[in-house]
């Protein structure tokens, strides 16, 4: 394993890699991604062994254009090519059918795959100099939170992985939007794309999966995007001084008193960037040795939605 500046000469030599079924970390607009070759289903199955991510859970798959999305997808719906036109290359994942030379181990079995033309510059410049789509789920051990930087992913997976690029942090620090269109569109995750804009263009979004062409939910049961170390959401004023001494607290705007460890996400409180701070301020809290990590809630519109439906999950409820 090899931790290395993403250079041009280093994004040739991962690319390389790529094309001998190998797997490699880069970053992108939303977290870090581990990447193989989508038409290789042993190449993303060494992804499902790394990541220890169960083969019912489907991967994300990476195109540099509109040429590479049709070697991936059947059809774009117009409702697709709307949200295309407006938020690609950027941080929306749309679930449309698929080509058979996609794998099933891929997809999961579904006769759809998930699609993202990313915006990040080293993630453009290795799918173009790998010519290949990539299958790319987060670069994390199953269930724990997303790496938003190299060293999160040295640190998690560095002894499995071949090769990882280093791109400095991510901008957005929170996975992508997932929207499904058929049989009708619906909002499969919430992500760094706010359901807001993205209802502007195609109308009202069904939530969950009730009626959809499959039946995964985006790290369906149990604990997600979780540290190792306890956590709860609560309103930390609320928390007594003698449950504060060995706990940590991330607080959404204003600091609080008596923790052994305390964040901020956004004195301003602004929402993008309490979202882009998020996984890296559990990273570190994570990494203190605390008996517990107490998180105060932020506002359900625009992208608190995203940072809720992480945070709840990273409770385990
Ligand atoms: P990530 O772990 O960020 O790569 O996100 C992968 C998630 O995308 C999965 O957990 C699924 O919820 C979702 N996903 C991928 N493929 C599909 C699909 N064909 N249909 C529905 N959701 C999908
Ligand atoms: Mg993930």
């Amino acid at each position: 394993m090899a931790v290395l500046p993403a250079t041009p000469p280093n994004i040739a030599r991962a690319a390389g890699v790529l094309r001998n079924g190998g797997v490699v970390a880069f970053p992108t607009e939303t977290v870090y991604g581990l990447g193989a070759n989508a038409f290789d289903p042993r190449a993303a199955a060494r992804v499902f062994e790394i990541k220890q991510r169960p083969c019912f859970d489907p991967l994300i798959v990476h195109v540099l254009d509109r040429a590479m999305l049709g070697r991936v997808v059947a059809e774009v719906p117009d409702d697709a090519e709307r949200l295309i036109e407006r938020f690609w290359p950027g941080a929306l994942t749309l679930v449309l059918r698929k080509r058979p030379a996609v794998p099933d181990l891929v997809t999961a079995g579904s006769a759809t795959v998930a699609v993202r033309m990313p915006s990040h510059p080293i993630a453009r410049a290795l799918l173009a100099s790998t010519e290949l789509p990539l299958a790319a789920p987060s670069a994390n051990p199953f269930g724990y939170l997303s790496p938003t930087r190299a060293v999160h992913v040295e640190r998690l997976l560095g002894a499995s992985i071949d090769l990882i690029l280093d791109g400095g942090p991510s901008e957005h620090g929170l996975e992508s939007t997932i929207v499904a269109l058929e049989p009708r569109p619906a909002l499969l995750r919430a992500g760094a794309v706010d359901v807001e804009s993205i209802e502007a263009e195609i109308g009202t979004l069904a939530r969950g999966l009730e009626g959809q062409a499959t039946t995964i939910a985006p790290g369906q049961a149990g604990q997600h995007y979780a540290p190792r170390t306890p956590l709860r959401l609560i309103d930390l004023a609320a928390v007594p001084a003698g449950q504060r001494a060995r706990a940590g607290a991330l607080a959404f705007r204003e600091p609080v008193e008596g923790y052994a460890a305390l964040a901020v996400l956004s004195p301003s409180g602004d929402l993008r960037e309490a979202a882009a701070y998020l996984f890296e301020t559990l990273h570190d809290l994570d990494s203190r040795g605390l008996e517990r990590i107490d998180v105060e809630p932020v506002p359900e519109r625009g992208l608190g939605l995203a940072i809720m439906e992480r945070l709840r999950r990273a409770a385990g409820k």
